[in-house]
C-alpha cells in the first residue's frame, strides 16, 4: 500500500475501542446472558408502538419531520417538564430534539466548548462523554466520585476548576454507579457552578428510573441554575425504547439555539413516525410512571439479592439499570479481569467500571451489572454465577 496517510485523527485514537463491543462479541462467542449493555429486553408501551406504526401508515413524519422537531414532540416535552417538575419552558424556542441523547450530548459539546476549554466530569462517567469533548477539541478533567459510595465530593469538585473550565458534565440518576444524587449534593455543586460561572450540561435519561426512597431533582430546578443549564432526556430510557433514538435537550433559549445550529449538521432530522409516537408516549398518565419504575425496582432487587448472597459487596442501586458490586471477595486482582474471564468462566457478561475512569485505579474493584431484563433472564444469570463462583 501506497497511502501512508493516518486514517483517525489523533484525538479520536483513544476512543477506538468500546468496552460495549469488546463484551458483547464475548458475550456472542460464549452464548453469555449479558447484563453488559444497558438496554431492556421488553419494549416500551403497546400503545406507543401503535401510536409509531399509526403514523407510517397515516403518512405522518416518513418525510423529513421539522429540523429541530416536530412541534407536536416539542410541546410535549416542554409539557412534560411542567408536569414531573414544574418547569416552565416555551416549546418553540427552549426545545431541540435529537436522534437520542446521544447526539444532544455531542452537538451540546461542540455547540458550547471550544479548543482547550475545560470540562468537567465526576468519574466513572458514560464513555460518550469523553469521546464529545475530543470531538470539541475540548480538555477533560475528571473528578472520582467516592469510592464504594460513590457520592460526589463537592470539595474535590472545586479543586478541579480552573480558569479554563467552561463546563460542568452532570449525570444523575448516575449511569453506571446507579447513585441519585440528593438535593442536598446538587445543591452544593450548584454553588460551585455559581461561583466559576460554569454552564452545565445535566444528563438526566434515567429520570424516571428512580426508586422508593430517592428523588430525581432536575439541576436546572436549583436556584440560578436554569439559565447555564441545558437537560437532556431520552425515549429510550424513559419509554425502553432504545432503538428508536429519540431524545431531546432543554434549557434556555441561547442555549438551546448554539445546540441547534450545530445538531442540525450532524444528523439534521431523524425519527419522524417515532417523533409522534414519543410525544403521545410521555402523556401516559402517572400510574405508567409508578409501575415502570416499581417494576424496574423489582428487577434490581431480584438481581442486587442474587449477587449479595454469592458473597459479592453490592453498591445500593438508587436509580438507573445498573448496581455495582465490588470484585473484592473474589479471586480477581480488578474488575477488568473479572469481566474478561467471566463470559467463559461463568457464562455471564457484566461491565467493568475502571474503562470509565482517566485515573483506572478508582474504578479498579468495580463492576456493573444490568438488571434491565426479565425476571427469568436474571434468575439464569444468578444461577450460571452460583455454578461458576464457589
Ligand atoms: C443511554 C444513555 C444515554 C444515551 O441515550 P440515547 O437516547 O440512547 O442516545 C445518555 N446518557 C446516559 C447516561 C445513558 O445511559
Amino acid at each position: 500500500m501506497t497511502r501512508r496517510v493516518p486514517p483517525l485523527v489523533p484525538r479520536m485514537r483513544e476512543h477506538a475501542a468500546s468496552i460495549f463491543g469488546e463484551m458483547s462479541t464475548l458475550a456472542v462467542e460464549t452464548g453469555s446472558v449479558n447484563l453488559g449493555q444497558g438496554f431492556p429486553d421488553t419494549d416500551g408501551p403497546q400503545s406507543v408502538k401503535d401510536a409509531a406504526i399509526r403514523a407510517i401508515q397515516d403518512g405522518r413524519g416518513n418525510q423529513y419531520p421539522p429540523v429541530h422537531g416536530l412541534p407536536e414532540l416539542r410541546r410535549a416535552i416542554a409539557e412534560h417538564q411542567r408536569r414531573f417538575y414544574g418547569i416552565e419552558l416555551d416549546w418553540t424556542a427552549d426545545v431541540c430534539v435529537a436522534t437520542g441523547a446521544s447526539e444532544a450530548i455531542v452537538a451540546t459539546l461542540l455547540a458550547l466548548v471550544d479548543t482547550g476549554d475545560e470540562v468537567v466530569m465526576f468519574a466513572p462517567w458514560f464513555d460518550v462523554y469523553a469521546a464529545g469533548i475530543s470531538l470539541a477539541n475540548g480538555v477533560r478533567r475528571e473528578v472520582p466520585l467516592t469510592p464504594g459510595t460513590f457520592r460526589p465530593d463537592v470539595d474535590a469538585l472545586r479543586a478541579a476548576i480552573t480558569p479554563r473550565t467552561r463546563l460542568l458534565l452532570l449525570n444523575s440518576p448516575h449511569n453506571p454507579t446507579g447513585v441519585v444524587f440528593t438535593r442536598e449534593e446538587l445543591t452544593a455543586i450548584a454553588d460551585v457552578v455559581a461561583e466559576h460561572d460554569l454552564l452545565v450540561i445535566s444528563d438526566e435519561v434515567y429520570e424516571h428510573i428512580v426508586f422508593t426512597g430517592h428523588e430525581h431533582v432536575p439541576f436546572a430546578t436549583l436556584p440560578g441554575m436554569a439559565e447555564r443549564t441545558v437537560t437532556l432526556g431520552s425515549a429510550g430510557k424513559s419509554l425502553s425504547m432504545t432503538g428508536w433514538k429519540v431524545g431531546w435537550a432543554t434549557g434556555p433559549s441561547d442555549l438551546i439555539h448554539a445546540v441547534r445550529v450545530v445538531r442540525q449538521h450532524m444528523s439534521f432530522v431523524s425519527g419522524g413516525p417515532f417523533q409522534w409516537a414519543v410525544a403521545d408516549g410521555l402523556a401516559l398518565p402517572d400510574e405508567h410512571w409508578r409501575s415502570f419504575a416499581a417494576d424496574m425496582q423489582s428487577k434490581r432487587d431480584l438481581l442486587s439479592a442474587g449477587l449479595i448472597g454469592l458473597g459479592f459487596a453490592v453498591t445500593p442501586s438508587e436509580g438507573t439499570y445498573y448496581v455495582t458490586t465490588d470484585v473484592g471477595p473474589t479471586a480477581y486482582a480488578d474488575g477488568l479481569a473479572f469481566c474478561r474471564d467471566l463470559p467463559s468462566r461463568a457464562g455471564v457478561v457484566a461491565i467493568p467500571q475502571q474503562v470509565f475512569h482517566d485515573d483506572p485505579t478508582n474504578g479498579a474493584p468495580y463492576v456493573r451489572w444490568a438488571f434491565c431484563k426479565r425476571p427469568e433472564v436474571l434468575h439464569e444469570a444468578l444461577d450460571r454465577l452460583a455454578r461458576a463462583l464457589p
